[in-house]
């Protein structure tokens, strides 16, 4: 048989697209779905969702590989698994998206333009973008189960949310609350604190003010406070200290009036000045002073007062801390503590309200000039300084964040959460350090706000009678039952927004009808919901229990708090377990500097341009080959320099075995005998990866066995490959030692594309069917682990000593200034010894007639002897010979075995002679002054 020709100038890109055509075509795909049906080992991977909303960039490649890969081990380990994709189709980032494609630019906007037409752009944009994701995770080389991805957006999927929310209510846990809440005036909502973490935060420069207070006993002295927000002066209610930390009352000369702040905080002060007293903070407790904004109606009849607080400041600003209870999460705390009163100056779009004189009407993000110049006029502006400084946005339009408090459902978290920091102690967390940061998390949760004042969302299945009595629906059956018109429920299009605003049910209590709030849910509970809405939990107790809970998640470490948070959430409150058993969590995708990619910035690569470019398989090793811990570098030099030094070498390696098999006319089913000590040592090798591979992926480590399996194709070219150039083609004559070194090479590749399967899919599937003829290197088992004999370890080792002295050896020539074609007499090594074979690889390599084995200490040391006599001489000129003849066959396009006739001068030795003739395959040499070579 003779193997399919290797096009030495593969296009990478080119050759994976003909193969993912064949792979769908030939129905690959659902035969490797279904290998393992029968099998009683199950593997269980749970997909995080992908948001169905925009192409993939190459950022979203990295778990996507991962994701794919482990499966892919499994499956060849012979697991039956479920293979199935979920695309995120509701909340925030999807409406955001849409809104601006549809040139859109606020919630009042959105009414106009009609929310039933809104949910159906948003649902239209969800199919278009699933598809396309799933058109290029094909590309990726991903072989899911693409015809049963689940949808957040499903029906089944907001039904178990609503089971879920209607248990938090009877366990008590879900209630309406008050708080304060970062909100996006632009999206109009809140956004929760799982939602800020890690993107939501900006570094941004802010002109940050101090303002004198009056004392209302002493209006002469000031308090002199510091904000970074100075539209939440307007509401200002009081004054934090810090009662331990030392405070001073200053006279400011130029002004005769006199300043209260921390002594620590004294290099704020501009002009001179004399300390006329020091205090601690205490003494300052409940004094009060006069507002900022008193003239406001709003703020007319607040008692503005002085408050005790330990975690005031003196590092920053004036160490007095402004407190505005209706604009600051601290702030509202810190209200709620000393029952301060709380201005709400806010609505939803971030613009005063009515009560507010000048400012009302206007954007809290717009006012800080007029704010200044009243403070001015009323003669209580100190100064401005512009600080730079991390501030919240909203992580989906990047708007910066307001304070606002608001009414909105809450899920309590404090019964759950001493559960859920047990349940995540029983997780085998990758790296170690994502426990922590989960741990700290649960630790500071807040209670989970889950309402959400937008559209196309999961319907809250909340209905608040005006007696006083909550409903929460748990099931569209259930909404049934209660409805007033059943008509309605069952002519439902889906369990959206508008369609199911116009379902009013009866109260249970009293009778009366009763409307859904208008509020939608925060999409983690979406997202959270899967690890029981995809297996069956509600219909099918036994399938769920078959799959649940998961063995394998991998998603980035931005979801620790995310979906993380939200699947472990979910679990504890339903089964009081965990959802998921090995966690690995990624760092992020940056580009070639280190930088973050951003579409703004310019360094955004998106997904199909990679593709195209540089190929999936060149993407995917380096996802897998990096620590998967760290942000990985990612980029088209690296791309290339990926490529070059991995995939080109095995594919080098590849075609010389297939261009000189051919010529040989090996047959694959040659009996292999005699073999040589460097065949023995590919095969200990070979055997030794299978074993580290296989080990590493059993504990998710990507990394260790991607590298030894490049660490091995590096030995494979630069030793094995090399030393073996003289076995085979033409001018090689032991027909057994051919065949044995084919054999070797045909058993190495195709073991080595059963192991690089899971991680390039694409390359594995070429070499593997070319070389065995079998239908898929996806539908074949994986390589077996065997014990590596004593003394195959001991050859690895020894092969290390060989290749150290030969190293050192090369290294004395290079100094010396001598060539590896001018032999050498002798080499002597000491500290160890070596068998004959390995002392034959080391003449070869040095190009040396002897080694001499001393003893010695254990550290090994080798001298090299650089004398030259007229013999060594003459060979080293042969050498030089034989080289400038290949180069002119290469030049003249010889083929491999195409004989020569050689003009040369012709050497005296007829030994010498022979060996030219032999090697260049000349059938004569003839006598002459200049080099010439024709081809017979
Ligand atoms: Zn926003
Ligand atoms: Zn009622």
């Amino acid at each position: 048989m003779a193997f399919k020709p290797v096009d030495p100038k593969v296009n990478f890109p080119q050759l994976e697209k003909e193969i993912l055509d064949w792979w769908y075509e030939t129905g690959v795909v659902n035969k490797y779905l279904h290998k393992n049906d029968k099998s009683r080992k199950k593997f269980s991977f749970l997909d995080g969702p992908i948001t169905a909303n925009n192409p993939m960039g190459v950022q979203h490649g990295q778990g996507r590989t991962l994701k794919d890969l482990f499966q892919r081990y499994k499956n060849a380990r012979g697991f039956k698994q479920r293979f199935q994709n979920g695309f995120d189709c509701q909340g925030l980032w999807l409406e955001v998206q849409e809104e601006r494609d549809l040139g859109l630019n606020s919630k009042r906007d959105i009414e106009t333009f009609g929310i039933e037409k809104f949910c159906r752009r948003c649902r239209d944009r969800v199919d278009k973008y699933s598809a396309l994701q799933t058109d290029q995770s094909k590309r990726l080389g991903m072989f899911m189960d693409w015809e049963h991805s689940y949808y957040t957006m499903s029906e089944t999927n907001n039904e178990y949310i609503w089971f879920f929310l209607k248990r938090c209510m009877e366990k008590g846990w879900l209630y309406e609350g008050v708080d304060s809440l970062p909100w996006c005036p632009r999206c109009g909502t809140a956004i929760s604190q799982h939602e800020l973490s890690d993107e939501g935060y900006k570094m941004v420069e802010h002109t940050s003010i101090y303002v004198k207070f009056r004392l209302k006993d002493d209006p002469k002295t000031s308090l002199l406070i510091w904000t970074t927000t100075p539209w939440t002066l307007a509401v200002n209610v009081a004054v934090a200290v810090n009662p331990a930390t030392e405070y001073v009352k200053i006279h400011l000369s130029d002004y005769d009036e006199y300043l209260i702040l921390a002594k620590n905080r004294l290099s704020v002060v501009t002009g001179d000045y004399v300390i006329k007293e020091t205090f601690t903070g205490d003494r300052l407790i409940d004094k009060k002073y006069s507002g900022p904004f008193d003239e406001l109606p709003a703020a007319s009849k607040i008692e503005h007062r002085v408050i005790d607080w330990k975690d005031a400041s003196d590092t920053e600003g004036s160490g007095l801390v402004h407190i505005a209870p209706g604009a600051g999460e601290e702030d509202f705390d810190l209200g709620q503590k000393f029952n301060l009163p709380v201005l709400a100056p806010l609505d939803e779009f971030g613009i005063y309200q009515s009560g507010y004189g000048g400012l009302s009407g206007k954007s809290a993000l717009k006012v800080k000039d007029e704010i200044f110049c009243s403070l001015k006029e009323k003669g209580i502006f100190y100064k401005t300084e512009i600080v730079t400084h991390s501030y919240p946005h909203c992580w989906r339009c990047k708007q910066e964040l307001v304070f606002r408090t608001t009414s909105e459902w809450f899920i309590r978290v404090s019964e759950i959460r001493p559960l859920m920091k047990k349940a995540a102690q029983m997780v085998n967390w990758l790296p170690l350090s994502a426990e922590k940061r989960m741990q700290d998390w649960l630790t500071n949760m807040g209670d989970w706000p889950i309402s959400r004042r937008r559209y196309w969302g999961l319907a809250l299945p909340i209905y608040k009678c005006g007696c006083g009595h909550l409903t929460v629906i748990g099931s569209k059956k259930e909404l049934r039952e209660l409805a007033i018109n059943k008509t309605l429920v069952d002519q439902l299009p889906e369990l959206h927004r508008p369609w199911i605003d116009d379902i009013q049910i009866h109260c249970p209590h009293c009778q009366l009808p009763v409307s859904r709030i208008t509020e939608v849910g925060d999409c983690w509970l979406d997202a959270g919901i899967v690890p029981f809405s995809t297996v069956k939990y509600l219909e099918d107790k036994n399938y769920w229990q078959q799959w649940f809970p998961f063995e394998f998640i991998t998603e980035y470490a931005g979801q620790v708090k995310l979906w993380f948070y939200a699947t472990l959430f979910m679990s504890v409150a339903l089964e009081n377990t965990v959802p998921w058993k090995n966690v690995l969590v990624t760092g992020y995708i940056v580009d070639e500097k280190g930088e973050p990619m951003h579409k703004t910035k310019g360094n955004y690569i998106p997904f199909d341009e990679a593709a195209e470019k540089m190929g999936v398989d060149v993407m995917r090793w380096i996802y897998v080959s990096n620590n998967p811990f760290e942000n990985i570098k990612f980029g088209f030099k690296m791309g290339d320099e990926t490529r070059r030094r991995f995939h080109l070498m095995l594919w080098n390696i590849y075609n010389f075995f297939v261009t000189y098999a051919n010529i040989d006319q090996f047959d694959p089913k040659f009996k292999t005998k005699d073999l040589k000590i460097l065949d023995k040592w590919i095969l200990a090798r070979l055997s030794q990866i299978i074993d580290t591979v296989t080990l590493s992926l059993d504990k998710y480590d990507a990394q260790t066995a991607s590298l030894s399996i490049e660490e091995f194709i590096s030995d494979l070219s630069l030793w094995y490959v090399r030393r073996s150039r003289d076995r085979v083609g033409p001018t090689a004559t032991d027909s057994n030692d051919k065949a044995v070194c084919h054999s070797i090479l045909h058993c190495v590749l195709c073991t080595i594309s059963l192991l690089l399967s899971p991680f390039t899919p694409y390359l594995s599937e070429e070499i593997y069917k070319n070389l065995t003829g079998a239908e898929s290197v996806h539908l074949a088992e994986w390589p077996k682990t065997s014990k590596l004999s004593a003394s195959s370890l001991k050859l690895i080792t020894d092969i290390k000593v060989v290749r150290k002295i030969v190293e050192e050896g090369l290294s004395a020539r290079k100094t010396a200034g001598i060539k590896v074609r001018q032999p050498l007499r002798q080499i002597t090594v000491i500290g160890q010894s070596l068998s004959k074979d390995l002392t034959q690889l080391i003449k070869d390599e040095l190009n040396i007639k002897q080694v001499i084995y001393q003893p010695g200490p254990k550290e090994l040391s080798v001298s090299l002897d650089l004398n030259l006599d007229s013999q060594l001489i003459a060979e080293g000129q042969l050498r030089e010979l034989i080289r400038s003849v290949q180069e002119v066959r290469k030049t003249m396009g010889a083929k491999i075995n195409q004989p020569i006739r050689l003009f040369t001068r012709l050497p005296d030795d007829p030994e010498i002679l022979k060996q030219l003739q032999r090697q260049t395959l000349a059938q004569e040499v003839i006598s002459a002054e200049a080099l010439r070579v024709e081809l017979l």
